[in-house]
């Protein structure tokens, strides 16, 4: 059995109030011995409360983003030691807000990856084709020259802490979810390529995540297929009865 994750990307919403009412929330919500990894990504400046709040819960604390640097002169970044001398779980790298934003690229990422490994938080590494590219039929190319950027250099043994999320980008904030078949389908083709490079042992143990305009509505049907492993939650992440329902899918 492949662990089951639920991620919550809570980007650049909620003041600290907010954060610390829906923290609560989601913890008080939590049905015991539910065996999922829960994991909570909200802004850099609440991380620190977060992990508080959750002492004594099963729940996760994940960044949404680290510098590729352990320490120097870059104003406004966050780096690896200092996540993870908050004691981080996990990080998101390469989502695509990054990419687009930011103009993050696969080698950058491949670093960010990387320094993530070496303070020993997990990532959590999201790819995915824009529109223009599913209408084109580069599908299959885009995610796999993402995943091979972005993964290159690492052994089997680091990809056993890794979590693929595949979030097509057409999907994100749009209200427009992959269907259940479309999304199995690209990530098998994600499983079967970790498979060709990191051998058959890491393609079945690792967690590939679906992200994409997940709702309560929607999550049955996702789960229900074999290669996804769980969800990466954008906007109905930062509501505890909706994220709780996601949580507790059938
Ligand atoms: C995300 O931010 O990773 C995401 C999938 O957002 P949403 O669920 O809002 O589409």
């Amino acid at each position: 059995m492949r662990e089951k994750i639920i991620a919550g990307n809570w980007k650049c919403y909620k003041t600290m109030d907010e954060a610390r009412t829906l923290i609560t929330e989601i913890i008080a919500g939590l049905e015991p011995n539910l065996n999922r990894t829960v994991v909570l990504c909200p802004p850099y400046p609440y991380l620190h409360l977060a992990k508080e709040l959750v002492i004594g819960s099963r729940v996760k604390i994940g960044a949404q983003n680290l510098w590729k640097e352990d320490w120097g002169a870059y104003t406004g970044e966050i780096s690896a030691p200092m996540l993870a001398s908050l004691k981080v779980d996990f990080v998101i790298i390469g989502h695509s807000e990054r990419r687009e934003y930011f103009k993050e690229d696969g080698a950058l990422l491949n670093a960010k990856l990387k320094k993530a490994l070496a303070w020993n938080l997990r990532p959590i590494f999201c790819l995915g084709e824009k529109l223009r590219e599913r209408e084109e039929g580069v599908t299959f190319q885009v995610v796999e020259t993402q995943l091979k950027e972005g993964l290159e250099g690492l052994s089997s043994e680091d990809m056993l802490k890794v979590v693929i999320a595949y979030e097509p980008v057409w999907a994100i904030g749009t209200g427009r979810n992959a269907t259940p078949e479309q999304a199995q389908e690209v990530q098998q083709f994600l499983r079967e390529k970790i498979g060709e490079f990191w051998g058959n042992k890491v393609a079945e143990q690792i967690p590939i995540l679906y992200g994409g305009s997940v709702k309560p509505e929607n999550i049955d049907s996702l789960m229900a297929m074999p290669d996804l492993d769980g969800a990466l939650v954008g906007g109905a992440s930062l509501k505890s009865q909706d994220f709780l329902r996601i949580i507790h899918f059938k």
